[in-house]
């Protein structure tokens, strides 16, 4: 017996986005994005634990699909096997505690419309991870160019634009492989995993190359 994710209001129940909780592993976590302050509206007026009134899952099961879930080892990108697609998650009394507490933008943001809503859009938006301030955009992997459609693409590129002002970053996933976009251009980045650090380099003030470094090569000493 299934049971729908988001019909309790209150209660929100979405699955860990990885890397966006403490035990996910986006590889966002230790970039060089700390503490800036508004780079859009998506960003300064999301409250993760308010849900926007009205707003529920539906049938819509994306996060269950896009996100990795730790807790049961499942890859990011695949259908979750207790998730009955476009019903809910048939274990929903006892999902794992990443899927209690995952924060997550489109039901949180008053800001963003109905146009963002993951069965419509094929994208799920996850909020910043402790404090770095980085936006994920989470496609559909049957839809990996989801973000490239109009209004989306539009809507991403002026979040670029503050990222860059505000020195953060916007990254686009499609099941395990990352993508820096920035005003300057794409930046793949392969797949980057929990703890990873992703590294930019500049030339002035213009963006020219990131890299991924692996959580094992990280020297905790270093800034
Ligand atoms: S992606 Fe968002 S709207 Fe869709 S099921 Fe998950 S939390 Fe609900
Ligand atoms: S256990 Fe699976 S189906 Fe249930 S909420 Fe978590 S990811 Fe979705």
């Amino acid at each position: 017996m299934w049971s729908r994710l988001c019909h309790h209001p209150s209660r929100p129940h979405l699955p860990v986005p990885i890397g966006l909780t403490k035990s996910s592993h986006d590889g966002l976590k230790g970039t060089q994005i700390q503490n800036g302050s508004n780079i859009s509206q998506l960003m300064s007026a999301t409250e993760p634990s308010k849900i926007v009134p009205g707003r529920q899952c539906g049938s819509c099961t994306l996060c269950c699909k896009v996100l990795g879930i730790s807790e049961l080892g499942k890859p990011a990108g695949i259908w979750c096997s207790h998730c009955a697609p476009a019903k809910g998650c048939n274990i929903y009394e006892m999902r794992p505690a990443e899927c209690r507490s995952f924060l997550y933008s489109w039901l949180t943001t008053p800001q963003l419309g109905p146009e963002w809503k993951p069965d419509r859009s094929k994208i799920v938006l996850t909020q910043p991870h402790e404090g770095n301030g980085t936006i994920t955009i989470r496609c559909d992997p049957g839809f990996p160019d989801a973000w490239r459609r109009a209004p989306y693409y539009q809507e991403i590129m002026r979040w670029c634009e503050a990222a860059h002002s505000q020195n953060r970053m916007v990254v686009v996933c499609v099941g395990k492989k990352f993508t820096l976009i920035t005003k300057e251009g794409e930046f793949p980045l392969g797949e980057v995993e929990k703890d990873d650090k992703i590294v930019r380099h500049f030339s002035g003030r213009g963006l020219v190359a990131a890299r991924v470094v692996k959580a094992s090569r990280i020297d905790p000493d270093q800034p």
